[in-house]
């Protein structure tokens, strides 16, 4: 391989470069990117930089050092076998790493909605988050929440529309989400509540109801950034799908990070992750597969979010689970696993837990069953169980 285009400057397409130069790879490195900024990450964004505790978030790295051409601004706008066509023309390639993120799904209407993905987002959100303005925020997920988190510190009037009968429930499920409701007090939480279109002046619910707002959020998750490749010969599915080498299936491709649907050997199915622990760990592999060494990219996937005062960690992949098991009262911390038909964990989460969050990672990846009697004692190590 001689020469390497990383397409998106994210925190999976930094990591990719840094891989490649970490293993020796000394030719040349183009990596491009849609936004104007360095490579900078986006867990902060919705926690310190919307409370104004940090203006920015760049990632720690020496672009000079690496050796690599930065190109900021600059989008993909299509791809075929060897070259990219770009906003400032073509380059050809001969081995080539998408990396190009997820990107949020907005609703319909003429009203002004905020998504928060991007740097400038965050600071667009900031500035209008201030005493007394109206916020309706739709969607009670990762995104809502951490958003509402900010909104009602900064001093807003804040409602959370959500369809569902509980937070999170599209993420860990509903029974999950239930406890998290107490968590919205001063908040006006609107449960099965559809939204029909964001208007001006706020937001237009199905059955006709009108929720006022000054500032509307949209966080009702996004979608892998992949439409520039929809004329490419190259599978996609639910993101760009690849083997779990992270290839894809256009020759000399791989895929990391937000838009990579990986096959887990692990769970044997094909995952996409949309957390920053996969953009951070799976590059590592991907730049090994691309200079044609062997390896293989099968974590126990992790997240976590700060929301309310509340840490949650998240380890595993709890579809693979039948039960669900509780430890611990929800007024207090508390965690939940979830197990399989023959006890083996699955999942755990944790709220300010974070001692269940590391010894369950570490139980999951080694495939150890544990005593559901014993679990539900909080005060039982979970390597104890
Ligand atoms: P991205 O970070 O999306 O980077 C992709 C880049 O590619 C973008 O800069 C984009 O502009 C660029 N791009 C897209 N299309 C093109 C194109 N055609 N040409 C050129 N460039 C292109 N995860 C957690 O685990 N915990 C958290 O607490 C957490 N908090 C988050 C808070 C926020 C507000 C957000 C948005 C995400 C959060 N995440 C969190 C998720 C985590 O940040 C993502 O999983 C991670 O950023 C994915 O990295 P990536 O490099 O794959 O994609």
């Amino acid at each position: 391989v001689n020469h390497v285009v990383v397409v998106g400057a994210g925190l999976a397409g930094l990591r990719t470069v840094e891989a490649l130069r970490g293993r020796g790879f000394d030719g040349r490195i183009t990596l491009m990117g849609e936004e104007r900024h360095r490579p900078y990450d986006r867990p902060p964004l919705s926690k310190a930089v919307l409370k104004g505790d940090a203006d920015t978030s760049f990632v720690d790295t020496d672009l000079d050092a690496l050796e690599v051409d930065f190109w900021p601004g600059v989008s993909a706008k299509s791809l075929r076998a060897g070259v990219v066509e770009t906003t400032e023309g073509e380059l050809g390639y001969d081995g080539l790493v998408i990396a190009t993120g997820a990107e949020p799904i907005r609703l319909p209407g003429d009203g002004l909605q905020h998504v928060l993905r991007t740097l400038d987002d965050a600071h667009e959100l900031r500035a209008v988050l201030v005493p007394g303005a109206r916020v309706a925020i739709i969607g009670a997920g990762w995104i809502g929440a951490e958003v509402a988190t900010a909104a009602r510190r900064a001093g807003c009037e804040v409602t959370v529309i959500e369809s569902a009968p509980a937070p999170l429930t599209t993420a860990v499920g509903a029974e999950i989400g239930a406890r998290t409701v107490p968590w919205y007090d001063g908040i006006d939480l609107r449960l099965g509540a559809m939204v029909d279109a964001v208007d001006e002046g706020g937001v237009r619910l199905v059955g006709g109801e009108f929720v006022e707002a000054h500032v509307v959020v949209t966080g009702i998750g996004v979608r892998p950034a992949v439409g520039w490749l929809a004329d490419a010969d190259i599978d996609l599915h639910n993101g760009v799908v690849t083997d779990e080498h992270l290839r894809a299936s256009l020759p000399g491709t791989v895929a990391v990070g937000d838009c990579a649907a990986w096959w887990s050997r692990r769970w044997g199915t094909r995952l996409r992750v949309e957390h920053w622990d996969t953009a951070l760990n799976a590059p590592d592999v991907a730049a090994a597969t691309l200079l044609g060494e062997e390896a293989v990219y099968d974590p126990v996937p992790y997240f976590w979010s700060e929301q309310f005062g509340h840490m949650i960690q998240y380890a595993g992949h709890h579809p693979a689970g039948e039960r669900l098991v509780h430890r611990g009262e929800p007024e207090g911390k508390w965690s939940a696993v979830w197990l399989t038909a023959d006890d083996t964990l699955a999942a755990v989460l944790a709220v300010d837990r974070p001692r269940d969050l590391v010894q369950g990672r570490r139980i999951i990846d080694a495939g150890h069953r544990l005593d559901a009697e014993r679990l539900v004692d909080p005060q039982v190590p979970l390597r104890d169980c």
